[in-house]
């Protein structure tokens, strides 16, 4: 039997690529801003104990148990919290939530990279404002759009930098419709504005469990916000997202690992600045980094990711980023590299093979 009519996907999907970038193993990785020290040490003993009766029976509908634990732990009630397969899940599902197909979000750019796909794949157009030349949003522009979600993300991936107060609340007071705060690197940063939740009701706060928590392969986020932006992120997400034992292991690491989280997001914070230094050292200007990751200018990005890749350690590169006339950024022409902090050897191991691809250039 010949089948001869082509099954069509959305239409609004032809435009979108499927997200693969590089990760190819290697020797060294700093490409993706995971916790480089490992997992938290409760959660091995959580695996053991997830004895293989409770994979035969469905998980929590809506993770109940994982959403009492990050209550407690951003200090907002059970009500506020919704859980999601990443952080990625919970952006996706706040974008279907709340705007109807043909709607604007406004993005700053360059932000998140999965935001504006998230976007087109629910058949809504991104609008992609320029950071400001300080690595800020721009408050009037993002307001200008008129968008029925905001989104914005600080600390900021890839730049590391994190949006000012002052815009941050400027654009929470005047937007007319919802604004997401993505917080996924919060823990590296100066603080979070967890605090605007309190003020309004058209706030939502995103963050994960993939960077301090060192959980990413468990695919935990979550978001903070008013009982009710919360209760349709969780009927646009539906039920059962987040596996039994992936939610066994988070509580666990909440309730019993957080010196280990601290101690941990310290040792980043530190060798961030070490690392930043050593990079200066080498001629490197880096963006003033807020969160586990630094983004470092270098002119044909993906021809040093790809030397760096020969020589065992892999970065995410970046091609032609947005950058504002006269920034470290635009004196490459937006291409950069972002490299993930993490022990110290390994740092070591990132400087010895950046000074290498950077000589032969001379
Ligand atoms: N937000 C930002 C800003 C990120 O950088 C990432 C991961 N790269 C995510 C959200 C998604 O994280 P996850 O789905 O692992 O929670």
């Amino acid at each position: 039997m010949s089948i001869e009519r082509e099954v069509v996907a959305r239409s609004s999907y032809a435009a979108i690529e499927l997200y693969a970038p590089d990760r190819r193993p290697c020797a060294i990785d700093v490409s993706d801003n995971t916790n480089l020290w490992g997992a938290p040490p409760s959660v091995a003993r959580a695996f053991e104990q997830s004895a293989s009766a409770s994979v035969t029976r469905y998980p929590e509908l809506y993770a109940g148990s994982l959403k009492q634990a990050l209550a407690d732990y951003v200090g907002v009630s059970v009500e506020q919290v919704v859980t999601g397969c990443g952080s990625d899940d919970v952006l996706d599902s706040t974008l279907r939530a709340f705007a109807d197909a043909g709607d604007t979000v406004a993005i700053p750019d360059p932000s998140f990279a999965a935001v504006p796909i998230f976007a087109r794949m629910n058949s809504l157009t991104p609008a992609l404002v320029p950071l400001t030349n300080t690595y800020d949003v721009d408050a009037e522009r993002m307001l200008e759009a008129n968008a029925r979600i905001i989104y914005l993300c600080s600390p900021n991936n890839p730049t590391g930098t994190a949006l000012s107060r002052a815009a941050i609340e400027a654009i929470v007071e005047r937007a007319p419709g919802l604004v997401i705060i993505d917080e996924a690197y919060v823990e590296f940063s100066g603080g979070s504005v967890a605090d605007l939740l309190s003020r309004s009701d058209r706030v939502l706060i995103t963050r994960t469990m993939s960077k301090a928590f060192g959980l990413a392969g468990l695919r935990i986020g979550y978001a903070a916000g008013a009982p009710a932006l919360v209760r349709e992120v969780e009927k646009s997400r539906g039920p059962y997202k987040v596996n039994a034992i992936a939610e066994r292991a988070a509580v666990s690491a909440l309730r019993e690992d957080m010196p280990w989280v601290r101690a941990k997001v310290e040792a980043a914070v530190e060798n961030r600045e070490r690392f930043i230094a050593a990079l200066r050292e080498l001629g490197l200007d880096t963006l003033p980094s807020q969160a586990n990751f630094v983004l470092v200018p270098v002119p044909q990005a993906m021809r040093a990711a790809s030397e760096l890749r020969s020589r065992g350690v892999a970065v995410r590169p970046f091609e032609r980023l947005t950058a504002a006339p006269g920034t470290a950024l635009a004196s490459t022409g937006g291409d950069a590299l972002r490299i993930t902090i993490g022990p110290w050897d390994v740092l070591s191991t990132v400087l010895g093979a950046l000074s290498e691809v950077l000589s032969c250039r001379v």
